[in-house]
């Protein structure tokens, strides 16, 4: 470059050839694009998921870091991030259904996701049945010609109902329908949908695969390299594409993914069991008490019950209210997933758009409190839900 003006070197910049030995940390491949040799691997790279690298919309090194690791993970072909967890189960939803179509879903889902099927229902023809989680009678009774996905929640919210993943995944796959299962509550550590027959694992990685608090990001992973690639060419016209940075903080969380869920469910147990015995609460749902829906399901499926539960306070909503008012070291706030305790009271936040009929099909009381359990020592934890009950 020598030979080049200032001008023109300051543009082409030169960079060191990492030859002899590897980085320990994955770097952040922090380029919009990349440049080729030779213009016919080029225009191949462009049209092919396991191509060389060409442009950030399709994919980048650290995306794909993070898409191995987190595949390797769960057990599956292949994975896709995207910006958000919306933007990854949009991107499947939008990839792989048409007008027409007719979805099965789980009674109770995520707002957003919810959302977005009444999106697809209202504004895009679909049609859309809803299940009990864990009933594969009534997903065959659902089950029409133009049946294309199932859609299920590993664990779901606030409640936290076990979805019986081998049950109805193997029903989907007997009457020849995908099915999608959102595990973000449960991470791969407790669950990996995949061995129980999914075809396609959503997280949203803003929860517990980042895990601080400092990442929005989603990712989808697949069974099947072939329905990667129709969604990840998909994916390259939407524009939902993860970018390196969150990518990179996320391959950084996921390194204690194991570590951090052990505390997290320890600590939801701890508090669970305590309530159960508190006089000011009327009930505790967490799968790990032999009180919950689900806890016979998931001591057979999970290895340990999970970090979020919510529990109903006998006061109902003043007294719900009353607690978010006083917990000290619990952080009244949103999502969950991050090293630190949070509480929300759904009837007000979450869940506030919900009539009453849409949230006692969610089970959401007005005296609910959900906890997400973060990873403090749980004695502290314990001493500040004590005195905020009062
Ligand atoms: C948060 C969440 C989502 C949405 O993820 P974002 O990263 O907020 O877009 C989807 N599903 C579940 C179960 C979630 O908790």
């Amino acid at each position: 470059m020598t030979e080049f003006r200032p001008e023109t070197r300051a543009v082409h910049l030169p960079q060191p050839a990492v030859e002899g030995s590897r980085p320990l940390g994955m770097p952040i491949y922090q380029s919009a694009g990349f440049a080729f040799d030779d213009p016919e691997m080029m225009g191949a790279a462009m049209g092919d998921p396991d191509g060389a690298f060409v442009y950030g919309r399709y994919t980048n090194p650290t995306v794909r870091a993070l898409e191995t690791a987190v595949s390797g993970l769960e057990g599956g072909a292949a994975a896709l991030a995207a910006a958000s967890g919306m933007g990854a189960i949009n991107t499947v939803l939008l990839a792989l259904l048409k007008p027409g179509d007719h979805l099965i879903a789980q009674r109770s889902l995520y707002g957003g996701t919810a959302a977005m099927i009444n999106e697809l229902v209202g504004r895009f023809g679909m049609t859309v049945t809803h299940v009990p989680e864990n009933d594969p009678d009534a997903l065959r009774a659902a089950v029409r010609p133009e049946t294309r996905l199932v859609y299920l929640e590993t664990i779901s919210n606030p409640m936290a109902l076990v979805a019986d993943l081998p049950a109805m995944c193997a029903t989907a796959r007997e009457l020849g329908v995908l099915s999608v299962v959102d595990n973000t509550f449960a991470t791969p550590v407790l669950c990996r949908p995949l061995e129980h027959g999914a075809d396609v694992v959503v997280h949203s990685t803003t929860k517990y695969l980042s895990g601080h608090s400092d990442v929005i990001g989603g990712i989808a992973v697949f069974a099947d390299p072939e329905l990667h690639g129709k969604v990840w060419h998909f994916a390259t016209e939407l524009g939902s594409a993860a970018e390196p940075f969150t990518s990179w903080l996320t391959l950084r969380g996921l390194q204690t993914l194991p570590l951090r869920m052990e505390r997290h469910c320890a600590n939801a147990d701890f508090l669970a069991t305590r309530l159960a015995a508190h006089p000011a609460v009327s009930a505790v749902h967490w799968p790990g008490l032999p009180s919950h829906p689900s806890y016979e399901l998931a001591a057979k499926l999970l290895p340990a019950f999970g970090g979020v539960f919510s529990f109903d306070l006998a006061g109902g909503r003043a007294a719900g209210e009353a607690f978010m008012k006083s917990v000290r070291l619990a952080l009244l706030a949103p999502s969950l997933g991050g090293v630190e305790t949070r509480v929300m009271h759904p009837a007000t936040t979450s869940h506030r758009t919900l009539d009453a009929e849409e949230l006692a099909r969610h089970g959401v009381g007005e005296g609910m409190v959900r906890i997400a359990a973060g990873i403090e020592h749980p004695e502290d934890l314990w001493a500040d839900v004590a005195q905020a009950l009062g």
